[in-house]
């Protein structure tokens, strides 16, 4: 069977991707090993809660959207989009809470009585995310960095916008008030980002989230999911699950054929791997000698951190709970010193809880309630830990901690749990380290110092999603999608 492209892996760069070739006409074959689509996005059920795995905060819904437009589709035919509010409850274990949403006049209301001088810093800090956003994302997310040239083009604005500043140290530089600095700085953590070390330039969340709203599909991240794949089979495109890819073929530094650990084997004419790209370097390619130098680079490189998720099903539903909620640890910087750099667990922990009963009530049944809590952790390669004996550990002080905090007697409603360690992010989704969001956002691995969307030797290899330009996170991986499509048709059709 000869398709014309092949995409390996389903997340959601992958599946931008696929719809994007599908609709200009290529005729598509996406490969996904699990028996779902998603990747990070996978869904699991179970006694009649629905949990989504990875991601809950959608945001630049026009990004997806327009998928959808260029497939000559109605989004609202697939799925449905609800907004959020507020976007984050964010809390301390003083006892301070912070409702972070879109109304100006609240989050002032709420700054003045952090510092009332935050108020103008915290105005000058939403300028300056505004200014970082419009050359940041709107100019050069979906623009592939292939040269040095191309990193020049965008070296002024950078130089200006103090893009080698870290997130933190430039909230800083406008805000005074120590919570309110985390509270305008922990949002790179959502893409892998150490807020003491990277680019400065992912304070363009702030700017994106304030400009189209944090949004959750009727039904969950995995109905988005859906009404991706549906779209793409529409069109015409086809998905095949439990289609692992163990070894793609290179004949004179041009891909041939991608073969599947089941010993199936799918002639091409390209190739986009959407899988990890150390994986994709390493296991898929490593027998080929540029692939294997890259390998070897890619190995040196800095990974993001994990996570530890715990997913449960409780009898009941705690009322009071926003949507997505953050419990900042009394430690800050220390802490996520440790989750980056040491090798050892921290006995303290920042979490984000999940319940999205808030917004839709179908995701558990009548009466009771379907969270998770995400706790940022070191990957493998940081601190070589026994996830068998830390994984129960650390539910066990997650679940003291939301009784204490917010779920009083919380053990006495749960139906059902389950956990998903950096073991998990390692076996089940070949993610190099077991790292949650792939190379780590620092500048230096940023833009044309990240893997390229297009191999450099091997001249039908592209890559699309967390590991290539621009990086993690939904509106990351679908940036790179656009970006890797533009690459991929401009060589097609020359
Ligand atoms: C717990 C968690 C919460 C998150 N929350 C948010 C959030 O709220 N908002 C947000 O914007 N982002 C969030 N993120 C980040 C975001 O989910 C990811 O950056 C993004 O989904 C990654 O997409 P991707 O396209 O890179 O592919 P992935 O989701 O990594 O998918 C890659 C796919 O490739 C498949 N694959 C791998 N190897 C092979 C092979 N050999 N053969 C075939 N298939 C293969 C995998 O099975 C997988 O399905 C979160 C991430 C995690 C882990």
């Amino acid at each position: 069977m000869i398709k014309h492209i092949i995409v390996i892996g389903a997340g959601f760069g992958g599946l931008a991707l696929a719809i994007r070739l599908q609709a200009a006409g290529f005729s598509t074959q996406l490969l996904e090993q699990r028996d779902r689509p998603g990747g990070r996005a996978y869904v699991y059920q179970d006694k009649g809660f629905t949990f989504d795995a990875g991601p809950t905060v959608i945001t630049d819904p026009g990004a997806i959207k327009e998928l959808f437009v260029l497939s000559g589709k109605s989004m609202s035919d697939y799925v449905e989009l609800l907004p959020v509010t507020p976007f984050y409850r964010l809390c301390w274990e003083s006892g301070e809470i912070f409702d972070y949403s879109n109304d100006q006049m609240l989050l002032e209301s709420q700054i003045r009585k952090f510092n009332p001088r935050d108020v103008v810093g915290y105005q000058r800090f939403l300028d300056y995310s505004d200014e970082v956003f419009n050359e940041g994302y709107l100019k050069f997310a979906t623009v592939p960095f292939l040269s040095f040239r191309d990193m020049l083009r965008a070296t002024p604005q950078l130089a200006r916008l103090q893009a080698w500043r870290s997130v933190y140290s430039k909230v800083a530089s406008f805000i005074e008030n120590d919570k309110l600095r985390q509270a305008f700085s922990f949002h790179s953590l959502l893409v892998g980002g150490n807020p003491f070390a990277t680019s400065s330039i992912y304070t363009l969340i702030h700017a994106l989230e304030r400009k189209w709203g944090i949004w959750f599909p009727l039904g969950g991240t995995g109905a988005l999911v859906n009404g991706m794949v549906k779209l793409f089979q529409d069109i015409g495109g086809s998905l095949e699950l439990n289609a692992r890819v163990s070894y793609i073929e290179v004949k004179n530094m041009v891909i041939s054929a991608v073969h599947l650990a089941s010993g199936r084997v799918f002639e091409t004419r390209a190739v986009a791997s959407n899988a990890d790209v150390v994986h994709t370097y390493a296991d898929l390619l490593g027998h080929h000698p540029t692939a294997a130098a890259q390998a070897g680079k890619l190995k040196s490189k800095r990974m993001s951190n994990s996570l530890f998720v715990l997913y449960f099903g409780l009898n009941y539903q705690y009322d009071q709970l926003a949507q997505h909620t953050v419990f900042f640890s009394p430690r800050y910087r220390d802490l996520i010193n440790e989750i980056f750099n040491c090798d050892t667990l921290a006995r303290d922990f920042s979490l984000y809880l999940h319940a999205p009963c808030v917004t839709d009530l179908s995701l558990a049944p009548l009466g009771c309630g379907s969270y998770y809590v995400l706790v940022p952790v070191p990957h493998l390669g940081t601190a070589n830990l026994d996830w068998n004996i830390k994984g129960p550990w650390l539910r066990d002080r997650i679940f003291d901690y939301l009784e204490q905090h917010c779920m009083p007697k919380l053990r006495s409603h749960l139906v059902t749990y389950r956990m998903f360690t950096p073991f998990d992010f390692r076996d089940d989704l070949n993610a190099y380290q077991g790292s949650a969001f792939s190379v780590e956002p620092i500048l230096k691995q940023s833009a044309w110092f990240r893997p390229h969307n297009r191999d450099i030797y091997i001249r039908n290899l592209y890559l699309v999603g967390a590991g290539t330009h621009p990086g993690a996170g939904i509106p990351g991986v679908i940036s790179s999608a656009k970006a890797t499509a533009t690459l991929m048709m401009k060589d097609m059709y020359e």
